[in-house]
């Protein structure tokens, strides 16, 4: 199918995007690369009457160091991350991410911003950025605003962005020494989408922290799963379902199953590293 008939506008800037997009009221979408956005609008499944274009915004191109950590541009491609032309403060967890995220090409053009705007729930950047402590920066008619990523995922293919909203950066803490970690990505062949994301954080002296993505709502923390980090398998398994459990997703036997194995895969893989 192809798409329905559409105008296009390039933004010169934040505000400029944010104004186009909230006096759209809807009918204006925000683009940047365009991977998802544009399959959608092709199947009419996201309708559309102006699309307005991020990736001539500068300010949304712009990565730097900053104090405790990294900012890195909601438009900075998947590729930029892969090829290390970014701050990566994460001693490679953000570049080994971006090099799983579907083919080169989509990488070429797929953005982080886009990524997490759009909150799929099998998305890569989600549950990475939310593993790290990642906060996303977000300007709209309102003024500025950071949200900490457990509070701006809301659900499957829904956040916390108001109408006129956008992304514009993320502010990613830098891991200390010794850090150790794991991100274990199920998919049924290789560039799909993840059927089960594992991603597991320990930071020398500070609590573990794990999170399952590939769920049927969003990328979750895991908190008993990682109060049980050193404990013998059976006790993981415990955990592992207990956090399920609380989920109330509507996982099936056979998800469950493998999301544990996912989990345990990334717990081991994570431990077993030299810091
Ligand atoms: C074949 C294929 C395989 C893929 N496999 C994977 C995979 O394995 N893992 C994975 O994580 N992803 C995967 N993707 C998705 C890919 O990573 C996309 O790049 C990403 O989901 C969207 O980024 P984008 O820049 O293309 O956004 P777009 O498609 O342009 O936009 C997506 C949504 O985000 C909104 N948006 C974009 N930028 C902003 C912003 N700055 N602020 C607010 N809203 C914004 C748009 O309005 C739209 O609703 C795949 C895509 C394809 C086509």
């Amino acid at each position: 199918m192809k798409p329905a008939p559409f105008d296009y506008v390039r933004a010169i800037s934040v505000a400029d995007a944010s104004k186009r997009l909230h006096d759209g009221a809807g009918a204006a979408v925000a683009i940047a690369g365009g991977q998802s956005l544009m399959p959608l609008l092709a199947l009419r499944v996201a309708p559309a009457d102006v699309l307005i274009d991020l990736l001539d915004i500068p300010a949304l191109e712009e990565s730097h160091r900053i104090s405790g950590g990294a900012r890195i541009g909601a438009g900075i491609t998947h590729a930029a991350i892969e090829d290390g032309k970014i701050e990566d403060p994460t001693g490679g967890i953000m570049k080994r991410v971006a090099a799983g995220i579907a083919y080169r090409s989509v990488r070429n053009h797929g953005t982080i911003g886009g990524s997490v705007a759009l909150a799929d729930p099998a998305a890569d950047w989600p549950a990475c950025l939310l593993a790290l402590g990642a906060s996303v920066r977000v300007s709209g008619p309102s003024g500025e605003r950071v949200a900490a990523m457990d509070e701006f995922l809301r659900g499957a293919y829904t956040t916390s962005l108001a109408s006129g909203e956008i992304i514009t950066a993320f502010d990613v803490p830098a891991l200390p020494a010794g850090t150790r970690w794991s991100y274990q990505k199920v998919v049924r062949k290789s560039g799909a989408f993840a059927m089960s994301i594992g991603c597991v954080v320990l930071r020398p002296g500070e609590a573990a922290t794990v999170v399952l993505g590939g769920t049927t709502s969003r990328a979750v923390l895991m908190p008993q799963t990682a109060l049980a980090i050193g404990s013998d398998e059976p006790a993981l398994r415990a955990a592992i379902a207990a956090d399920l459990d609380d989920l109330a997703s509507d996982a099936d036997e056979y998800q469950r199953r493998l999301h544990t194995a996912t989990l345990l895969k990334a717990i081991r893989e994570a431990a077993d590293k030299a810091p």
